[in-house]
């Protein structure tokens, strides 16, 4: 017997009239390209968000096309988040700071048909446009007047007057529920990228999650900036979980230095943050040498990579603001974990608070974890075994677009499909995990393993340390053994035995770094983490002291 509820299929357009019927003056604003602050409402967005879908229909898109963008957080990228998606097309949205040979890979292997780009981008279009053989349409984000004339790029049009010939006097189509809705491709550090291809009900299933009180806690009180980028892994879901809750929207634009940052968020009143921990920490360093405080800012989600408990300390002491760590993955749309405390902890001193705050945090309804063996075997959940982590759930990977890379799952006896996240973790009797390393990071050493990222909180914590990358190198007696590249904050100063002295008592002795190596900066990818593979080419030919 069936149950007898209406059947309505989960729809990313459903979000987007929501909020237009019941938050319709929540603010949407912008930083634009052109400089200036753009300001309007969940209202005003669906009416273009549908005038995009009718632009799509003329331009004679069928279902499932791809439409690409490179392009920052702004209105306009949100509209073509619905707009696109809405309609029945899948929004690719386009990491800019790969290279240009990967864009044009990415492009043509997605068969993109029709390419949004914010004028920031117009000479990595100019450079790839030749190369990207599928793209029909060229749309520069920006009015008539801002038209590059000569830009070297076919049949290139303007945004405003795309959509301007739509009424916005348009239907959202009703359709199967899984039906492919946007696509990210990882950033591939081996190999060629390999894209997630998420679903309507994928995303809309995740976006109701990521709202949760224990997860991102969103609600239309919230006034809500989401540094993380739109065109990686959709800014964790922000722009479809804002308009379910109606919290405000504002969005920073191309402007993410710290002053800029900070000022937006203090105009705005943002109450609630999220970005990866290396755009915190230009934040935080534009804030404390000039005596700056937050007034509004609340809450903080940080992922992406780990979180330095340095960054966890500055925000609760200098800004009173609740870090939450997150963790998750491109192939998980992306959250699996956050870290929220329960009552049982209130008792605790704040450095057992600290120790728990620190984690990843706990699975999010809808995401399983195991940590297993190297034959498959589940490990058990005492916080200190540790293992490979794997992961499955309705917004989790069962396969790559266009089946790159055979099947990703590994499955259990009962042929139940996990997906091995390529991270070592823990995970503990209340069910937080902690990621120990990437499983390609964590450093062997003597027969045990050490963690990168513990070498590297460490080092962030000593005040004259602006940034830590820790990285394995050969020993022929142990293997391998850390060592840890620092950057000194500017104007200070700190010589190798002081900082390895600081070390001392922090760490057990054998997980201690042989050495330390000072350099100018330390390599991001294209998602703002530290690039590992990167300083291992950098320091191809440094020999250990110890070795
Ligand atoms: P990529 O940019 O390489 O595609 P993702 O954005 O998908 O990567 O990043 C996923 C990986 O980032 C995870 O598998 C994990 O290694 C790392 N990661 C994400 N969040 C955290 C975190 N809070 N702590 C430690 N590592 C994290």
């Amino acid at each position: 017997m069936l149950g007898l509820m209406q059947n309505q299929p989960l729809l990313i357009s459903g979000l987007i009239d929501f909020a237009e019927r019941h938050h319709g003056d929540a603010e949407i604003v912008s930083r634009r390209v052109e400089g200036d602050v753009h300001r309007y409402t969940y209202k005003e967005s669906a009416h273009r968000a549908r005038q995009v879908a009718g632009a799509l229909d003329a331009l004679k898109l069928e279902f499932s096309d791809r439409v690409a963008t490179l392009a920052w957080n702004g209105y306009r990228h949100f509209e073509l988040y619905y707009g696109v998606s809405g309609s029945g097309r899948v929004l690719h949205t386009i990491n800019p700071r790969l290279h240009p040979d990967q864009i044009a890979w990415i492009a043509n292997h997605a068969e993109d048909q029709v390419l949004c780009f914010d004028l920031s981008f117009l000479p990595l279009v100019q450079a790839v446009h030749e190369r990207c053989s599928t793209i029909r349409h060229y749309i520069a984000l920006c009015d008539e007047a801002a038209l590059p004339v000569e830009s070297g790029i076919p049949g290139l049009i303007s945004y405003e007057s795309w959509i301007g010939t739509q009424s916005g006097h348009y239907t959202w189509p009703s359709f199967d529920e899984n039906s492919a809705s946007s696509m990210c491709y990882t950033s591939g550090t081996t190999g060629n990228p390999k894209a997630a291809l998420y679903s309507h009900r994928s995303s809309t299933l995740h976006a109701y999650a990521a709202a949760l009180p224990d997860v991102m806690g969103l609600s239309a009180r919230d006034a809500v900036l989401p540094v993380v980028p739109m065109f990686h892994v959709n800014a964790w879901g922000i722009p479809y979980s804002a308009p379910l809750t109606g919290a405000k929207l504002v969005f920073p634009g191309p402007a993410l230095d710290g002053k800029s940052v900070y000022e937006l968020m203090e105009a705005e009143k943002v109450t609630y943050a999220a970005g990866v921990p290396t755009v915190w920490q230009m934040l935080l360093g534009h804030l404390k040498p000039a005596g700056l405080k937050f007034s509004t800012l609340r809450r903080t989600v940080i992922g992406g990579s780990a979180c330095p408990p340095a960054m966890i300390n500055a925000f609760r002491d200098d800004h009173g603001v609740e870090v939450l760590h997150a963790w998750g993955m491109t192939e998980m749309s992306p959250l699996g974990t956050l870290c929220t405390l329960k009552n049982k902890h209130d008792s605790l001193s704040d450095s057992d608070k600290m120790k728990i705050r620190l984690k990843q945090g706990r699975a999010i309804y809808g995401v399983d974890m195991k940590i297993v063996d190297d034959s498959g075997k589940e490990l058990p959940w005492d916080g200190t075994t540790f293992g490979d982590l794997y992961v499955k759930g309705p917004w989790i990977v069962r396969e790559y677009f266009k089946g790159e890379g055979g099947d990703p799952l590994v499955y259990d006896g009962d042929g139940v499909g996990w997906f091995p996240t390529g991270d070592v973790g823990t995970i503990d009797a209340d069910g937080y995990l902690q990621i120990t390393d990437r499983s390609k990071d964590v450093i062997k050493s003597g027969g045990e393993w050490i963690s990168s990222i513990d070498v590297e909180n460490i080092a962030v914590a000593h005040p004259a340390v602006a940034m830590a990358a820790c990285i394995g190198i050969a020993h022929p007696k142990w293997d391998e053994r850390p060592i840890v590249a620092v950057v000194k904050r500017p104007g200070m100063d700190i010589t190798r035995d002081e900082l390895l002295r600081f070390y001392e008592g922090k760490t057990a002795k054998w997980q201690i770094p042989d050495d330390v190596v000072f350099v100018d900066a330390i390599p991001l990818g294209a998602t703002g983490k530290i690039l590992k593979t990167r300083i291992r080419e950098m320091l191809k030919d440094y020999r250990l002291p110890t070795a």
